[in-house]
């Protein structure tokens, strides 16, 4: 990720970006201050604890738990929003 382009849109050009937060900071003052504050190290850990890419091997070799149940859920969540609309 080095040497990226500049983005007049982000904050600092887009100079300063987090890959684990995927966040962009106004410089390197504040990026720096970031890789020390307690959001990101916790980003860190949870991408050490959960690996994402097992849980998605699992649900394509399809031993994944059986997720009926949560379309189901889905179903009714979507009949909730059109009544809200
Ligand atoms: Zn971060």
């Amino acid at each position: 990720m080095k040497n990226q382009e500049i983005d007049t849109d982000l904050p600092g050009l887009g100079q300063h970006y987090c890959v684990e937060c995927a966040r962009h900071f106004i410089s390197d003052t504040h990026y720096q201050e970031h890789l020390k504050s307690k959001l990101h190290k916790r980003r860190l850990k949870k991408l050490e604890d959960e690996p994402y890419t097992q849980e998605e091997a699992d649900r394509a070799a399809g031993l994944g738990k059986p997720d009926n149940g949560k379309r189901g859920g889905r179903l009714s969540k979507e009949i909730d929003v059109e009544m809200e609309d």
